[in-house]
């Protein structure tokens, strides 16, 4: 049923495309052609056993004089902490219920890095705990992956556990010494078009128990990018991320020489100062003693919003198509869609479909679209309390960000059913509430033909048009409706993008620009429907 599970396995499909591949064939033959090299020039990995993908042709042609850097037994690099002076290990504060205990460096006069450890390790092991009923506990250890030339490296392991398996996972942050900015992994690179790639090499080299259809350039995904001591790139992937947890470690090593064209300048210098060894460096005081690290903008980060598009232009049409209760089964053919037309749509999404579609989450924020909080189990918010309320939404925000990194900004109650309680709650959590000026009750007439006509009938500037990508018919009646509109001048933007900046806690119906007064909003829609 489910084309995106893990379980799916892909060993069918290489024997039988490899003919029609040349690229493909090539590429086995140099993975091949790599292990013959590298069993020559290096000592054996241990990591070999494990799921390994490599395609270091040009090993051993580095001619370094300096000694070179120490290798961890994944293949990159390590400084031994002693070799920056004052170096202490601190532990991130926690009160819950899971067995938590994450550290990390605090380093003399990087302040900025140690804030910006604490507060991402933080909002991790939160994330942890609420997308996971079964959350039982997280481990997190560091070590440094490099220390020279102004930057500083550190490589973050955490062990989860739930109550289905235990998985481990790495994340590797890379701090500028001399502007106090942490870059992550997606920094190294040059910029979108390299991380995607650098996605396409990596979808080239992964092994057959991991799909295609898993990986996208997203900067979640790509958050430990590393090198080896000769200074090939390593690209690693969390357990269960891209393939069955039971595979192990996935990873993919980029040769040198290759991956020399995809980094960044601040890249290029991380592997400078990573594949030095390190008797001793002390970072200087960053500049600005208020900075927090923090670098947005990075590759692989998405913005729902599109800056070349002005929805307050009057001669700019805009319409907002939004998706409840999924993904599903057919979002991927809804995103085709939705792609050939240039359009965007926000797709506000459930706990369960969340968890059963997470590559499909992946690729819908990939592809600029906005990803929106429908709750975790479709309840009548209006009949729970603040904090039923708060736990219905919690765990879906922390399930969209543990794929994506992406922190919602909207929310629509199922039913349409809010009441103060749900105001209040939705603005402590930074979320505005998004409404509908269009039902197309495509939930409960399943005939595409009659979800176009009501969709493009409802269809004006500002409209926020309501459906749901669960239902065949809804998928059918898309193909018609996006291109029907594309046809009529209307753009087809997200929600974010139609209202401006939304407030939280604050409830929209649409967008039309000359809105007369709040008064019109349905604070109390307490809608007989079903399935909103
Ligand atoms: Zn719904």
């Amino acid at each position: 049923m489910n084309v995106e599970s893990p379980q799916v396995k892909q060993q069918q499909d290489r024997p039988t495309m490899a003919p029609d591949h040349p690229i493909l064939t090539v590429a086995i033959a140099l993975v091949v052609l790599s292990g013959l090299v590298l069993s020559t020039t290096r000592p054996p990995d241990p990591s070999e056993d494990g799921v390994i993908a490599n395609l270091a042709e040009n090993v051993g042609m580095e001619t370094e004089e300096d000694p070179p850097a120490e290798a961890s037994e994944e293949g990159t690099t390590v400084v031994e902490a002693a070799a920056v002076p004052g170096t202490e290990e601190t532990t991130v504060a926690y009160e819950g219920d899971s067995d938590v205990t994450v550290t990390y460096p605090a380093i003399p006069d990087a302040d900025p890095l140690t804030d910006f450890l604490d507060r991402t390790l933080t909002d991790r092991v939160h994330a942890f705990d609420a997308a996971n009923p079964g959350a039982a506990s997280f481990e997190g250890g560091w070590r440094l992956t490099a220390a020279g030339d102004g930057i500083v490296g550190v490589r973050v392991t955490t062990t989860e556990t739930d109550s289905e398996e235990t998985r481990e996972g790495h994340s590797t942050y890379w701090y500028e010494t001399d502007d106090g900015t942490v870059h992550g992994s997606s920094g190294l690179l040059a910029g979108q078009s390299e991380l995607a790639a650098l996605n396409e090499r990596v979808r080239e080299e992964v092994p057959d128990t991991v799909s295609a259809t898993s990986l996208h350039p997203i900067s979640t995904l790509y958050d430990s990018l590393g090198f080896s001591p000769e200074g090939d790139l390593i690209v690693e992937f969390d357990d269960g991320q891209v393939a069955p947890t039971s595979e192990g470690r996935v990873h993919v090593m980029v040769d040198r020489e290759e991956a020399e064209e995809l980094l960044s300048e601040f890249g290029l210098r991380a592997r400078e100062a990573a594949t030095r060894s390190v008797e001793e460096f002390t970072v200087a005081a960053a500049p600005e003693a208020d900075k927090d690290g923090s670098s947005p903008g990075a590759p692989g980060e998405f913005s729902p919003i599109d800056d070349e598009v002005d929805c307050a232009d009057p001669d700019t049409r805009c319409v907002a198509l939004t998706y409840d209760d999924g993904p599903g089964g057919r979002t991927p053919e809804l995103l085709d869609a939705l792609a050939e037309h240039d359009a965007k749509a926000t797709f506000f999404v459930t706990g369960h479909p969340v968890a059963e579609h997470p590559w499909t989450v992946r690729r819908t924020y990939a592809e600029g679209h906005e990803l929106a909080n429908h709750t975790l189990a479709h309840p009548d918010l209006a009949t729970l309390g603040a904090g039923g309320v708060r736990a219905d939404l919690d765990p879906v925000q922390a399930q969209v960000y543990r794929e994506t990194g992406y922190v919602m900004d909207l929310m629509r109650p199922p039913y349409g059913s809010t009441n103060d309680t749900v105001a209040r709650v939705t603005e402590e959590m930074g979320l505005a509430q998004i409404m509908w000026s269009v039902d197309t009750n495509d939930w409960k007439d399943r005939e595409a033909d009659v979800v176009a006509e009501r969709a493009l009938d409802g269809a004006e500037d500002g409209a926020i048009i309501l459906m749901h990508d669960i239902h065949d018919t809804t998928i059918d009646a898309s193909h018609e409706i996006i291109r029907e509109l594309d046809e009529r001048g209307y753009t087809m933007v997200t929600v974010s993008q139609l209202l401006g900046t939304p407030e939280p806690g604050r409830s929209y119906v649409d967008g039309v620009p000359e809105e007369p007064e709040e008064t019109e909003e349905p604070e109390e829609t307490e809608d007989a429907d079903e399935d909103d």
